[in-house]
Order: structure tokens, then C-alpha cells, then sequence
């Protein structure tokens, strides 16, 4: 019998990738039906994680599945953590994926080297009927580059690259991001809670 959790998401390219990582795990995943109609969630705590466990609490309260939802961004250190929490509403409400790289690329414009360092950060929580069930996370660091390139991926992946600094996420397989990220490295996390071995 396969393990089903609803995500807590309107973010499409999130939802794709969960299911990349679920694929032969026995983790099925959906979106949380309804998810745009429910009361929303203010996610305007500091921290991804309280913004994660806030959103799965609240969102678990509408349905009896499982419910998944988490919290990630940018954390640029030469900008004192931005875009961090606020990576969604870097260029306002109602900027695209590119204007908000844009943005980024413009604050960090004369910053070389380490300067561009940056990690991708990704709260996971899991949540029953107002019970927290499991909260885990990780991180990935890489560096910022010069200009957006590459077609896959979404939100900041083409101006996100490897440590090494030559190829961004969005220039990268699925698989390749998937081995690397942070929301990869966090779910092989939750994948030993929902489906232990033993
Ligand atoms: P939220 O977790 O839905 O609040 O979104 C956080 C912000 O970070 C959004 O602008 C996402 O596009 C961005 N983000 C989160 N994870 C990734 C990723 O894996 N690649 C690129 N951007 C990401």
C-alpha cells in the first residue's frame, strides 16, 4: 500500500519535483485538493521553519490525508540573508520568477567571489488533523551567477549555480538537481520517516 500525503502548494514546479523524488519510493503525492479556495496561510514567521510547520498545522485542519508543506528560499550572506524568508515577495506581489532574479543580480552587482556565495535553504513539515507529525531540513550551497541561464528547473534556479560555479540548477537534469538540492537532500530525510526500512 503506498503512503499518500496531499502537498500544501501552488507552486507547480514543486509539486513536479516532489513527485520525482517520490517516483519508487512508495510515497504517492498530490496536491491538496482545493488548496486555492481554503483560508490561506500567512507564512510571515522569521524562520522557514515555523513558516513550514505553520502552513502543514494549519492546512491539516481542512482534510484527513497527511498533509505536506514546506517552507524554502535564498540565503545570499553578503546581503544579510536575503531574499531568506521573503524569497516569494523579493520583487513585490505580483513579480515573476525573472524579476525577482533580477532583482537579486542587480543587489549583488560589483560583488565578486565569495560574495556571490548563496544557499538554497528547505523546511519540510508533516502534519494530521492539527497534529505535527514530522519536520525535517536541509541545505544547499552554490553561487550566484552572473546571468540567468539554463530552461529547467523554476523561481531561481537559473542564476543558482553548483559550488563549483559553472553550471546553475536550470542548465542541470532533474536528476542532477535532485541529488544536490536542498528539497532532495530534505526529502531522503522524510522518505526514512513516512517509509522506515525496518
Ligand atoms: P515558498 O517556499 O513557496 O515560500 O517559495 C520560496 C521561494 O524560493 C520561491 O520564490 C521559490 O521559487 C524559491 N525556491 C524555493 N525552492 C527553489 C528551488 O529549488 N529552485 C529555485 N527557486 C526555489
Amino acid at each position: 500500500m503506498p503512503v499518500r500525503i496531499v502537498l500544501a502548494s501552488s507552486n507547480p514546479g514543486k509539486l513536479r519535483e516532489y513527485r520525482e523524488l517520490a517516483a519508487g519510493t512508495g510515497i504517492e503525492i498530490d496536491l491538496l485538493p482545493n488548496f486555492e479556495e481554503l483560508p490561506a496561510f500567512e507564512e510571515s514567521a522569521p524562520t522557514f521553519a515555523e513558516n513550514s510547520a505553520g502552513k502543514a498545522l494549519h492546512f491539516s485542519r481542512f482534510t484527513a490525508e497527511m498533509v505536506l508543506a514546506d517552507d524554502s528560499g535564498l540565503v545570499v550572506p553578503a546581503l544579510g540573508g536575503a531574499p531568506g524568508v521573503h524569497s516569494a515577495r523579493y520583487a513585490g506581489p505580483n513579480a515573476t520568477d525573472a524579476d525577482r532574479a533580477s532583482k537579486l543580480l542587480r543587489e549583488l552587482e560589483g560583488k565578486t567571489g565569495e560574495e556571490r556565495g548563496a544557499r538554497f535553504v528547505c523546511v519540510m513539515a508533516v502534519a494530521r488533523q492539527g497534529r505535527a507529525l514530522a519536520v525535517v531540513s536541509d541545505c544547499a550551497e552554490g553561487v550566484v551567477a552572473g546571468e540567468p541561464r539554463g530552461a529547467n528547473g523554476f523561481g531561481y534556479d537559473p542564476i543558482f549555480c553548483f559550488p563549483d560555479g559553472r553550471r546553475t540548477y536550470a542548465e542541470a537534469s532533474a536528476e542532477e538537481k535532485n541529488l544536490a538540492s536542498h528539497r532532495g537532500k530534505a526529502f531522503r530525510k522524510l522518505i526514512e520517516f513516512l517509509v522506515p526500512k525496518n
